[in-house]
């Protein structure tokens, strides 16, 4: 099937109590490598880039590789542009194909965010993309955008219900002390947060810094309303990690095959188990 916008599979998500992983992807070998992990277990997809990756392979690629891979597959892909500051390039993105985006203007004042992110929701409107944005700040280090963990301030419940209101967005994600990277301790989730801008926000919410949350705090996340939880950190370690296994076995290697294919395993298995945990295992047919 085409690419599809993924407003329907995270409210079909957030309905059904379960949430969807959002996979940020760098090369064509990840972008399979996730697919496939969707397509073995009939789950929805959101296959992701961020700037930085889009600066580095160019939207048109990308979205050419999504919508390659959505059209062969029978379980449905949206494409969704993360943390992206910047309006130009959205519009470039809406404009290759992204079918989803991040207008990330959660350091700017209250207002200013809520000016922005409705321009990108009227442009995006019109292509039937969906809009994520944020408000809070979630910790550590996205591409280049840096926030300090102490710094790190959380979303407040009747912000995200006025800001919602006045933005027209489709998923909010909110800051609830999450972080991005890897954590060096537990993180420390503010599940009462949660809680209550999930009963004054009735969309799909998302977790951003998804890499190293233990398990049961995913679940009581997605339990509580977080539909759609974001991977990057840990799929990209899990890549490199397989690459450099073959290196250290043989120095020599310069087939690309060898230690692509090793490393396609690693991140499939690794996207599985984050399927898992997040419950879209056999969702896919939800919005047929
Ligand atoms: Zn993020």
């Amino acid at each position: 099937m085409p690419l599809v916008s993924s407003t329907s599979l995270l409210e079909a998500a957030r309905a059904g109590g379960y949430g969807i992983g959002a996979f940020n992807v760098h090369t064509l070998e990840m972008l399979q490598a996730v697919v496939d992990a969707a397509e073995e277990t009939g789950s929805p997809l959101i296959l992701q880039s961020t700037v930085g990756t889009v600066k580095h392979l160019g939207p048109d690629y990308i979205a050419a590789a999504a919508t390659v891979a959505a059209n062969r597959s029978r379980v449905p892909i949206a494409l969704h542009l993360d943390h992206c500051t910047d309006f130009a390039t959205i519009v470039q993105c809406i404009r290759a194909g992204y079918t989803s985006v991040m207008i990330d203007a959660s350091m700017l004042p209250f207002e200013d965010n809520v000016r922005l992110t409705k321009q990108v929701v009227e442009v995006a409107r019109a292509a039937g993309v969906n809009v994520e944005a944020e408000l809070g700040k979630v910790g550590g280090v996205e591409d280049d955008i840096v926030v300090a963990e102490h710094e790190a301030l959380m979303a407040d419940p009747q912000e995200c219900a006025e800001f919602v209101e006045r933005t027209g967005v489709h998923t909010l994600a909110p800051a609830i002390g999450t972080a991005h990277g890897i954590y060096k301790g537990e993180p420390k989730i503010d599940f009462d947060r949660i809680r209550r801008i999930a009963d004054l926000v009735p969309l799909p919410l998302v977790l951003h810094g998804g890499s190293g949350i233990p398990e049961e705090q995913v679940k009581r996340c997605v339990s509580l309303g977080m539909a759609k939880m974001n991977i990057a950190t840990e799929i990209r370690i899990v890549f490199s990690d397989a690459i450099k296994a073959v290196f250290a076995d043989n120095p020599q290697e310069n087939d690309p095959r060898k230690y692509m294919i090793p490393a396609k395993k690693a991140v499939k298995e690794a996207a599985i188990e984050k399927m898992r945990m997040v419950g879209c295992i056999g969702k896919a047919g939800d919005l047929r």
